[in-house]
């Protein structure tokens, strides 16, 4: 077995932005999506999954933040692309989104998918050649990493995974991701296939788990564990409140603190890059706001009530010793801060706003314009983020705009295709 000779380790693949967004009656406006990507910057989440380069409407917002990425903003983040595993999807992706450089290209594997969904009408062989042209395509179309997901991986037979990603290691794939797509796995049961995969197709492995069990950080962990100790490095896949399909994703926080913090674990079992756990709060509120989800009052570090006392023992137990009753500190998830909350005259952002409460609104902010003209070119971003979100922009939003307009702009702007049927 070959293994490498550094102690693989633990990234974070954020798939807010794609799994996410594909929750049924939630979605995020391209502004917010942008922020999603600051902010998972910020925390040190290694790649962002922020999108689909197939999808027309996405490609303005998609080319803008790539923009940001060579202007230095998002940095060191990645930016990847989620498409189906297929020649057309590659094609496509790069030609709306032609500085598009990392992708992840998706495929069923199952014996399910290959009966319920493909109907029979496809071999596993034939699913094998489909996911190695598309890699052979996005290579030589300029994609500089490219992973492949195995979906309903958890439903696909060890043997045929491994064949699976071995093609794909082979054609020039950088990572294969296991995708318990239904939430099926136990901690048990993923940290057995995980094990055996990066033993098998000796390749960095994506972990992504659904909670449809309850188990979504857990198996995240544990899968996390079997690539490691398998001996490659292992990329967790979360969205930030757990926010996804069905019962939704792991979630980005909790796995974070289930790997510091956790029996042991971060002793044996370390992260790739630095994480900035004190971005947690922040990042958890600006996608409650932004999904328009409220974070759990029992949501693990972010939830109301995660450093809430009341009962008298342990009140008194942690009044005289905080790890009496705490397993971390409040302030390590950047909680703590005072909050402001206008309760007098409150001017805000939106759609029919005029200049001199926009400059107000901004001057409070220390954000000042050089003319009457420039305050009214800002607020007609803001407007049009307003028309797309519905709701008043937050501060980092605002600021965004001010100091980035062109790039807002672009993520702004969407031009439906001219009709042709009608
Ligand atoms: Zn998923």
């Amino acid at each position: 077995m070959a293994k490498k000779e550094q102690t693989p380790k633990i990234y974070f693949l954020d798939v807010t932005n794609r799994d996410g967004v594909q929750t049924a009656k939630l979605g995020l406006s391209k502004l917010e999506k942008t922020m999603i990507n600051i902010y998972l910057n910020e925390v040190g989440v290694f790649q962002s999954e922020f999108g689909f380069p197939t999808t027309r409407h996405e490609a303005r917002y998609l080319e803008a933040n790539l923009e940001l990425v060579k202007m230095g903003v998002l940095k060191p983040i990645r930016l990847e692309g989620w498409i189906r595993a297929i020649v057309e999807d590659v094609k496509t992706a790069f030609k709306f989104v032609p500085n598009i450089k990392h992708l992840n290209l998706s495929i069923s594997t199952s014996e399910q998918m290959l009966k319920g969904k493909f109907r029979g009408k496809k071999t596993g062989d034939d699913i094998i050649k489909e996911m190695t042209d598309a890699v052979d395509a996005a290579k030589a179309m300029g994609a500089e990493s490219i992973g492949v997901n195995a979906e309903d991986g958890s439903r696909t037979e060890l043997g045929f995974l491994v064949k699976f990603g071995l093609a794909a290691k082979e054609h020039g794939a950088a990572r294969l991701r296991y995708c318990d797509t239904l939430g099926y796995d136990n901690p048990f049961t993923i940290y057995e296939t995980m094990k055996a995969l990066a033993e098998n197709v000796v390749m960095p492995l994506e972990v992504h788990c659904h909670g449809d069990l309850g188990m979504a950080v857990a198996n995240s962990l544990a899968g996390a564990k079997g690539s490691i100790d398998g001996g490659q490095d292992a990329y967790i896949n979360t969205t930030v409140n757990g926010i996804g399909e069905r019962a939704g994703n792991a979630d980005l926080v909790a796995c974070i603190l289930a790997i510091t913090k956790s029996k042991g674990f971060a002793k044996k079992y370390q992260m790739g890059s630095p994480i900035k756990l004190t971005m947690a709060a922040k990042i958890a509120e600006f996608a409650s706001y932004a999904f328009d989800v409220p974070i759990p009052l029992n949501q693990p570090g972010v939830g109301a009530n995660a450093f809430a006392h009341a009962s008298g023992i342990h009140a008194d137990g942690v009044l005289k010793d905080p790890e009496n009753y705490e397993l971390y500190s409040y302030k390590e998830l950047g909680r703590g801060k005072p909050k402001f909350v206008e309760t007098g005259r409150e001017i805000i952002s939106g759609q029919y706003s005029g200049v001199a409460g926009f400059r107000h609104l901004m001057g409070k902010m220390n954000v000042s314009f050089a003319s009457r003209d420039e305050a009214a070119d800002i607020l007609e971003l803001v407007r049009y983020a307003n028309v797309q979100s519905h709701k008043p922009l937050v501060e980092d939003e605002l600021l965004f705009i001010a100091k980035y307009p062109h790039i807002a702009q672009k993520v702004l702007t969407q031009t439906p295709l001219v009709l042709e049927t009608v």
